[in-house]
């Protein structure tokens, strides 16, 4: 019997949770105090993911580099390949928060979105 230790990040208590695992599959899962746990710790033993941040060059904007995220959170084993998709990406401003920048992160389907607005640089 295989046991992984986990700490839940589902709320602020942050609970030590113990997966029993035979053959990859959860058998038991004990420490959660709520639902939630026992859920990101199945999810994190057998699939697990995770959202990627990262950021791109802007051209003509008021700043030059643009925080960016995956929309939603991607498999742990991709997360290189999307951050390495991002290298030669490339934005002309403007730019408004949940503007896709990239339409698919490295095959995964998900987009990278900006987490920030970018204004057209002022000549003055
Ligand atoms: S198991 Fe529930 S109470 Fe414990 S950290 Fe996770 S979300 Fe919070």
């Amino acid at each position: 019997m295989e046991k992984r230790e986990l700490i839940c990040i589902g709320c602020p208590l942050g609970c030590m949770i113990t997966v029993d695992m035979q053959d990859g599959k959860v058998v038991k899962v004990t420490g959660n105090t709520c639902p939630r746990g026992e859920k990101y710790a199945v999810k994190e033993v057998t699939c697990p993911t995770r959202i990627v941040t990262s950021s791109v060059r802007v051209s003509g904007g008021d700043i030059h580099v643009l925080s960016v995220k995956t929309r939603e959170a991607v498999p742990k084993e991709k997360i290189f390949d999307c951050a390495n998709a991002l290298k030669t990406v490339k934005v002309a401003a403007p730019v408004r928060i949940g503007d896709i920048i990239l339409k698919d992160a490295a095959g995964t389907g998900i987009p990278f979105v900006a987490t920030k607005n970018v204004k057209f640089r002022s000549s003055l």
